[in-house]
């Protein structure tokens, strides 16, 4: 079989045709695969896809095709000018590669493919590609989805913000929620009601009002938008942001306490009890549960607090939003007057949040709680997967590309 066969068999390149197909004569092998137009028919304007006539012709390019078997192919063409009635002399369209792209688009999209499943840096290396054809690859992938994704139908909606680089340094997401549809849909750095405006504006006057449910944590740029943008929707302040909430305070509490012991000189009981002290009962190992059983013996503040934040998961199973209102007053007010200054700080937040926290039981399970922190975990993950990409851009196109759940295009064959 030739290799002809095989590049017509997997491209569709009409109007064009492969002309040969051959090794060339470097020490290295390379597939070197001419490409010619067919003789009848005018080439197409590469701006308005309009048929013109040919104006001249440039020296050959070179495209990088996906390596067969490592040994690399490349399709090589001459590729003509074009007079065109609208567009004045343009290079003409071929279908194999967009723009200055010395990549064929076939290749961009498998790179693309790997880059979701290593990082940028050993795709480079595996393909013997630099890094920045890679991350143009994804760069492309993510442009292309964006440009071709639907954002009709979208009913419920979590903001979120997460820490990026060292520092104070914000990125506000926003993820749809629909329990058939969940994914990334938008990203802005920092976390100010103008970062999510401009969200708001992507999605549109006409889809904004068709959302149902908004969730979110505390942060107040976020509530005065998302009151002023979709007052229609229940705005839920979701668990897993008021959980975390409540683990900094106690946080807090115990980096105080942890000085205070040590200034008065008793042994640094609570050393490395931060974990435990976060994590659900549930989840601890064996030697964990004894140490903080250990811990519990003692009546300290950060126990105290630890205590508090256990006791407040009973909130989230209640049925009726009037017996969680109950208890959410009693609990914020043993809190106050626990003389513990963090725990206080988040009773009073909670307490001026109660109705957002009370929507919680008014949207009456059709949110998951855990997808919120399913995603918030997954960003974390492709964050430190792609460690050391330091620009916004790059931030973004990583996030879009593997949590966008974006479209992809699709060609004869699947090389990927
Ligand atoms: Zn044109």
């Amino acid at each position: 079989m030739q290799l002809k066969t095989i590049l017509n068999r997997v491209t569709n390149y009409k109007p064009f045709v492969i002309a040969s197909a051959e090794f060339s004569d470097q020490e290295q092998p390379v597939i070197e695969v001419t490409m010619r137009a067919r003789s009848n028919g005018k080439p197409l304007c590469s701006v308005c896809n309009q048929p013109a006539s040919c104006y001249d012709t440039l020296p050959a390019r070179r495209f990088d095709f996906i390596p067969l078997w490592m040994i690399p192919v490349v399709l090589i063409y001459a590729r003509r000018r074009v007079d065109c009635q609208e567009c004045g002399v343009k290079a003409e369209w071929i279908p194999w590669a967009t723009g200055k792209n010395h990549l064929t688009t076939e290749y961009q999209w498998f790179l693309a493919g790997w880059a979701r499943r290593m990082s940028w840096k050993e795709v480079a290396v595996c393909f013997r590609v630099s890094w920045d054809h890679v991350f143009n690859s994804v760069k492309h992938a993510v442009s292309w989805g964006l440009a071709h994704r639907s954002l009709d139908g979208i009913e419920s909606i979590g903001v979120d913000e997460v820490q990026w680089k060292k520092g104070h340094k914000y990125q506000t997401l926003v993820y749809q929620i629909d329990q058939n549809n969940i994914r990334l849909l938008w990203i802005g750095p920092d976390r100010t009601a103008k970062t999510l405006l401009r969200f708001f504006r992507v999605l549109g006057k006409d889809r904004t009002p068709k959302l149902q449910f908004v969730c979110s944590d505390m942060w107040q740029a976020y509530l005065k938008v998302i009151a002023k943008k979709a007052p229609q929707a229940i705005h839920v302040l979701d668990r897993f942001h008021v959980v975390q909430k409540i683990g900094k305070a106690i946080d807090k509490v115990r980096a105080a306490e942890v000085k205070q012991l040590k200034a008065d000189g008793y042994e640094e009981v609570l050393k490395g009890g931060r974990w435990l002290l976060l994590k659900r009962p549930e989840n601890l190992s064996d030697k964990q549960a004894v140490k903080l059983s250990q811990l519990l013996q003692y009546n300290l503040k950060s126990i105290r607090s630890y205590l508090m934040k256990e006791d407040f998961q009973q909130f989230w199973t209640y049925r009726y939003p009037g017996n969680a209102r109950k208890f959410l007053d009693a609990r914020c007010t043993r809190a106050m007057r626990s003389k513990i200054e963090p725990m206080k700080a988040v009773a009073r937040t909670l307490r001026s949040k109660r109705e957002l926290l009370l929507n919680w039981f008014r949207a009456e399970g059709k949110l998951s709680s855990g997808v919120v922190e399913g995603f918030n975990n997954k960003v974390k993950l492709v964050t430190r997967k792609s460690y050391g990409l330091r620009t916004q851009n790059a931030y973004e196109t990583t996030l879009y590309h593997n949590l966008g759940a974006l479209p992809e295009q699709e060609f004869t064959h699947k090389f990927f």
